[in-house]
């Protein structure tokens, strides 16, 4: 999502007459747009930072001026806060009022240090004009397109109710006019992104609320679109039209980031997710009765707050009982204003680093199966980019691995079938068999 938000904020600053730099030290505005899920995330923006704020008086020794601006989850949670610790900073902005940039950015000539970190009552979305095409144009053949934000769930590790807010869906029409304008500037995949985007409910045109299925079969629709995915997804948000869709769309890529996070029916509870690893087999198993050839992918935590080793093994039993085709797993990170970052029975970070090396060594075990079984497959693999040697192009598989086959640029967004010859460590090679569009 916020690699969707920093597009976006690059197309309003084209707006306001910017243009790519080509690094920081060649740059009028910088634009730090920053992540607040874990410590390590949030603790990089102060080192960055520190040396943009070198940089930028390098830049002012030389008689140029510098803007800088701190956006995404950091701003929201820390707002004011950062102005404090690093004074070199212009504007703090949140994810829900970056469509106020140009405001902004108008208001350091007369102040300096400038806040938002509003949930405005406008649609952020509606401000946000259809980008222009050259823009998109470098988006290559695979775009994001935020269809949902925010999150009600409040599961008890987590930050994102409080830093992104309360859910909310754009109207159909509105991200399908945005998927029409991708697809004409050559997009030919788009990922229908949202922190719970399976929650999605957004007017449908017609006084109603459309799901996530019929968001799916739209986007589908538009011409020129030849393949359609989502993330993140809640297990306790797979509707039965959703898995219907894993049946009846080809063009839905039959993959599905669906994050367990544990395999603890305890812990599972203590995070508030309201579901246990019986519940989210079951909705493993029934998607897979849809679609046959569907894999998976899921988030882990380790070391939350009260997790035994017996708790640990029912995680490492869940992943066995699926069968990953690639995960991330991470350290329970406490955040401060989560209930599970003031809960009795902090785990020791060195056995939640113990932890995380064998799940991490687990999951690592499952992908190289998964690539390694990919050999002798056809599938649709929509190419991306040149190669590293003459003559080779690059793509993504269905399961979101790197592909490589020899074949011309003209390749070069388009979906083709390839046989898969052989997987190496971080990617697969393939024989175009046939162009499918
Ligand atoms: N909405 C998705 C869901 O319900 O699974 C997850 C979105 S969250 C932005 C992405 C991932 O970050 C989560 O799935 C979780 O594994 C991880 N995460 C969130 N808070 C965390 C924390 N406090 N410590 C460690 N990992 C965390
Ligand atoms: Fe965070 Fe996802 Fe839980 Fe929402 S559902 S609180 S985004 S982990």
């Amino acid at each position: 999502m916020n690699v969707y938000d920093s597009q976006r904020m690059a197309d309003i600053a084209a707006q306001e007459g910017y243009e790519e730099a080509a690094g920081p030290e060649n740059a009028d505005l910088i634009v730090l747009n920053t992540c607040h899920i874990r410590e390590k995330a949030s603790e990089k923006v102060f080192s960055e930072l520190g040396k943009l704020r070198a940089l930028k008086n390098v830049r002012q020794r030389a008689g140029k001026t510098t803007t800088l601006v701190v956006a995404g989850c950091v701003a929201q949670a820390e707002g004011a806060e950062i102005l404090r610790r690093q004074p070199a900073v212009d504007v703090v902005v949140g994810p829900q009022s970056y469509h106020r940039l140009p405001e902004l950015l108008r208001w350091t000539q007369v102040s300096s240090g400038v806040v938002d970190t509003d949930f405005p009552p406008e649609d952020k979305f509606s401000r946000l004009s259809a980008s222009a095409p050259a823009a998109i144009a470098r988006r290559g053949v695979s775009a994001f397109v935020t269809v949902q934000e925010g999150c009600d769930k409040f599961c008890s590790f987590c930050v994102v109710p409080y830093t992104r807010g309360a859910e909310y869906s754009r109207p159909v029409g509105e991200i399908i006019e945005e998927v029409r304008c991708l697809a004409a500037a050559g997009v030919r995949e788009v990922t229908l992104i949202g922190q719970n985007v399976n929650a999605y409910r957004g007017a449908d045109g017609t006084g109603g609320a459309a799901s996530l299925a019929v968001l799916i079969e739209a986007a589908a629709a538009a011409p020129g679109i030849a393949r359609v995915r989502y993330a993140t997804s809640h297990p306790n948000d797979m509707s039965e039209d959703l898995i219907a869709a894993h049946r009846d769309l080809r063009s839905l890529a039959p993959y599905l980031h669906l994050p367990a996070q544990s395999g603890s029916g305890r812990v599972l509870e203590s995070m508030n997710r309201r579901h246990n690893a019986a519940d989210y087999l079951n909705i493993i198993q029934k998607t897979r009765a849809a679609r046959s050839d569907i894999a998976f992918s899921s988030d882990f935590i380790v070391g939350y707050p009260g997790e035994t080793d017996e708790d640990f093994q029912e995680t490492l039993n869940l992943v066995r009982a699926v069968g990953y085709a690639s995960s991330y797993a991470f350290k329970f990170s406490p955040r401060p204003g989560t209930p599970a970052a003031e809960m009795k029975g902090q785990v020791e970070d060195g056995v939640k680093a113990a932890r995380l090396a064998v799940l991490q060594a687990l999951l690592e075990e499952q992908r190289q199966a998964f690539n390694r079984a990919c050999v002798g497959r056809r599938f649709e693999v929509l190419f991306e980019k040149r190669g590293r040697h003459e003559g080779q192009v690059v793509g993504r598989s269905p399961y979101m691995q790197a592909v490589f086959a020899e074949g011309p640029s003209s390749l070069i967004g388009a979906m083709a079938k390839v046989e898969i010859v052989e997987a190496s460590h971080n990617s697969l090679r393939g024989k175009v068999v046939s162009q499918a569009s």
